[in-house]
C-alpha cells in the first residue's frame, strides 16, 4: 500500500473543502485506488469539519502536528493528540523540520508519538537532514540518530510511518538523485529494523515532489509513498501526482 500525504501547512478555510471533494471524486473512479490510500492534514481549525465529511469516504483526515502531554493540560494554544483523535484526526504528523525548527527536541518528539499512539492516532514521523549536514557527508548519521532518539521496539509500529524530508529539498524544487534516494531509503530501513525486527514502518518520501519530479521516483520500489507540501493545496497537482505516479 503506497501513501500520498498532503500536508497544507497554514492554508485553507472551511470551503477549501472544494479541494478534497475533487480528490475523493478522481479516487473514487481512480482504477488504480486500491494501491494506495490519501491522507490530507489541513490545520487545526478544519479537521473536525473535514473528518465529518469524509467520515465515511476515502480520505483520511490528519494534524500536522500534537502537544506532548496527554489530553488537557495549561499550555496555552496548545492541542493534544486526545483531542485530535475526539474530532476525528487519524493521524498526525510528528518531528516536521519547521516544528523542530521552531523548538521541537528528540525529548518532546518522544512524547508527542507515544500520546499519539496512546490516543490511536497513527504517527506519520518526520525526519530529514540539513543541507549543511548533507554537504559534510553526515546524512546517514543524522537520520540513524533521528530514529533512536525518538522510536523504541516496545511502540507499536504498525501505527507509524517515517516521512524522509531532507530540509534542503522542501519547498526548494530540488531532489534528491535516484541513486542517493534509494540508498538514504534503504539506509533508514535497515534502521528501523534493527530497531523494530519486524513490522518495519513504511518509508515516505517528502521535499518538492510535484507531477513532474514524481516521475523520477516511479521506480524506486524502496519508496512507500508521498508527503507533498505546496502541491497538496491544488487537487489538480495532487492528482497529477498520483496520475503520474501511476502511468
Ligand atoms: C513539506 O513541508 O512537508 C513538504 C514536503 O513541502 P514541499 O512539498 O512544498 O516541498
Amino acid at each position: 500500500m503506497k501513501y500520498f500525504i498532503g500536508n497544507w501547512k497554514m492554508f485553507g478555510v472551511p470551503k477549501s473543502i472544494n479541494i478534497l471533494k475533487k480528490i475523493n471524486d478522481f479516487y473514487k473512479k481512480d482504477v488504480n485506488r486500491n494501491k494506495y490510500k490519501v491522507i490530507i492534514t489541513p490545520p487545526y481549525t478544519l479537521i473536525e469539519n473535514y473528518s465529518k465529511y469524509f467520515k465515511n469516504k476515502k480520505i483520511f483526515v490528519g494534524s500536522q502536528n500534537c502537544y506532548q502531554k496527554d489530553q488537557f493540560s495549561s499550555n496555552t494554544a496548545a492541542v493534544s493528540s486526545y483531542m485530535l483523535k475526539k474530532v476525528g484526526a487519524k493521524f498526525t504528523l510528528i518531528g516536521h523540520s519547521d516544528n523542530r525548527s521552531e523548538g521541537d527536541t528528540d525529548k518532546m518528539l518522544k512524547d508527542k508519538v507515544k500520546f499519539a499512539l496512546k490516543n490511536n492516532l497513527k504517527v506519520v514521523f518526520c525526519i530529514g537532514e540539513n543541507h549543511k549536514e548533507k554537504k559534510n557527508g553526515s546524512t546517514l548519521n543524522v537520520l540513524k540518530k533521528q530514529l533512536i532518539n525518538v522510536l523504541n521496539k516496545k511502540l507499536d509500529s504498525k501505527d507509524i510511518v517515517i516521512a524522509y524530508e531532507p530540509i534542503w529539498s522542501i519547498g526548494t524544487g530540488k531532489i534528491p538523485t535516484s541513486q542517493e534516494l534509494k540508498k538514504t531509503i534503504v539506509h533508514i530501513k535497515k534502521e528501523l529494523h534493527k530497531i523494530f525486527k519486524k513490522n518495519v514502518p513504511a518509508v515516505l518520501y517528502g521535499g518538492s515532489v510535484d507531477g513532474n519530479s514524481v516521475k523520477s521516483f516511479k521506480d524506486l520500489k524502496e519508496i512507500d509513498g508521498f508527503l507533498i507540501g505546496g502541491a497538496s493545496k491544488s487537487s489538480k497537482k495532487f492528482i497529477d501526482i498520483i496520475k503520474n505516479y501511476y502511468r
